[in-house]
């Protein structure tokens, strides 16, 4: 067993930023990240143009290697297995630099340190794909989008293939429809909802992104599902919708949403449910115990309860806060949110907060402006949809441009008050508020 004063376990953004925070306060205590997939922290939400070789590998690393020894941050390929919290002991399998677990006789010089003891810890383990229950889901040729890997077989199954599926309508399976249609595959999305982005837009914004997409080719069918997934010797051929259809594929990338990755946690003394909890300065039920990231059930800033607010921009705030309370400081986490920018197709598309909060709800408290065709040009699509919750913005949603964002989002998150005057000058995209 060895000891360390910072043990932090995944490798994702909300581990690389704590181990920042920690360095900015700390230059020299020991500080190990213990990450499962055998790579150096990267930024996932490129994984997706990796199956098209849009962005090349190397690009897509938050840092280079030399950057880890240079503030000694300590990499260890391994897969933590137990913590046990109170006598602050945590256990791992090394694996090798592909995230393959490491066989017998490579794994006995690193045996006795597979144990270590760590003064404070912070879980940033993310999350991993929900895997439905579906006859025939484990048909080879059946994938889930989470990792370099993944990206990596799914581009593997694609080449030379015809027909890609994709089940769920959200952000990674459009990502993935993206990369997959590049290809050259003819690619369908089976959305159970009856709206694309069903998390992130209204059914106006909605719409009109799924029409944009479906004039660059992509099929969608909604309000449907996969009741049943057949294969051969060579895989996965076709699917069977819960409406009696049969649609042809060569492959089916699953996008049914994710959960926290927690099972190292029985028996440790902290405490989860559907994720961890953690209180304002992100610490567990145990004070030397942090969490951060896509496990945690944090405050979520505009509903004020806790929420599991999976995205990249609460991760890296959270891990820097994390990291900075674990050398010591007393910084509080404000909240998180739901906010989103992507583009599909060449369309920008930004969401936060409670943007797609839609009219008619008996008795919500929201006031919402609407503007179409903003540019004025009357052909580019445009949509900007704001909500107000008495003299705050508590969302909105943008389309077709995103030079808002910046201003939007930071209205929401500083809880700014705005007179009746300001909220209009906003509705008419007019962003140049005398504060
Ligand atoms: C294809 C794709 C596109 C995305 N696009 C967007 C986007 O446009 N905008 C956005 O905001 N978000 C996006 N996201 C989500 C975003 O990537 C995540 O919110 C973010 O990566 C979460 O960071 P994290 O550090 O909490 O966890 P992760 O990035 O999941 O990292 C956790 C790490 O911990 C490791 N780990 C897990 N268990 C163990 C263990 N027992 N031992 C050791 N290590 C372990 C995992 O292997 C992983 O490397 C996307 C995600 C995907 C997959």
């Amino acid at each position: 067993m060895f000891s360390t004063k910072y043990a932090i376990i995944g490798s994702g953004p909300a581990a690389f930023y704590a181990a920042q925070a920690i360095r900015k306060r700390d230059p020299g205590g020991k500080l190990v990240m213990i990450g499962a997939e055998g790579y150096l922290p990267y930024f996932r939400p490129l994984t997706s143009y990796r199956i098209a070789d849009l962005v090349p590998k190397e690009k897509i690393f938050l840092r280079e290697e030399e950057y880890y020894h240079r503030h000694k941050i300590e990499f260890i390929s391994g897969k933590v297995t137990e913590v046990k919290g109170e006598e602050k002991i945590l256990a791992y399998t090394p694996l090798s630099n592909n995230g393959e677990e490491k066989s017998a006789s490579d794994t006995q010089n690193a045996h006795c340190a597979c144990r270590l003891h760590f003064e404070k810890l912070l879980i940033a383990s993310g999350a991993a794909p929900s895997k439905p229950d579906i006859p025939g889901i484990d048909t080879p040729g059946v994938y889930y989008l989470r990792t370099i890997n993944d990206a990596e077989k799914i581009a593997a199954r694609a080449k030379g293939r015809k027909r890609a599926l994709l089940l769920g309508g959200g952000l990674v399976s459009l990502k993935t429809a993206y990369s997959l249609h590049k290809l050259g595959l003819e690619t369908t999305l089976v959305i159970a909802s009856d709206r694309i982005l069903s998390q992130m837009l209204d059914n106006e914004g909605a719409e009109m992104v799924a029409r944009h997409l479906a004039e660059k080719g992509l099929e969608m069918v909604f309000q449907n599902d996969i009741t049943e997934i057949h294969g051969n010797g060579s895989g996965v051929t076709g699917v069977t919708l819960a409406d009696g259809r049969k649609l042809k594929t060569d492959l089916i990338v699953v996008g049914k949403g994710v959960k926290p990755c927690t099972s190292f946690l029985k028996e440790s003394g902290i405490e989860e449910e559907n994720g961890i909890p953690v209180n304002e300065q992100l610490q567990t039920n145990l004070p030397d115990v942090y969490a951060a990231g896509d496990v945690v059930l944090s405050k979520d800033l505009l509903l004020e309860k806790p929420a599991n607010n999976a995205l990249w921009p609460n991760a890296t705030a959270q891990g820097e806060i994390a990291g900075a309370n674990m050398s010591g400081e007393q910084i509080i986490y404000r909240g998180s949110m739901k906010m989103n920018a992507a583009e599909f197709f060449g369309l920008p598309v930004i969401a936060a907060g409670l943007g797609r909060v839609q009219e008619g709800a008996a008795d919500h408290p929201y006031e919402i402006c609407r503007a179409r065709n903003s540019t004025g040009s009357g052909k580019e699509m445009c949509y900007l949809k704001l909500v107000f919750q008495e003299d705050l913005l508590v969302g909105y949603i943008s389309i077709g441009e995103n030079r808002k964002a910046g201003v939007l989002t930071n209205l929401i998150m500083s809880r700014r008050p705005l007179s009746q005057r300001h909220k209009e000058q906003l509705a008419e995209g007019n962003l140049s508020l005398p504060f």
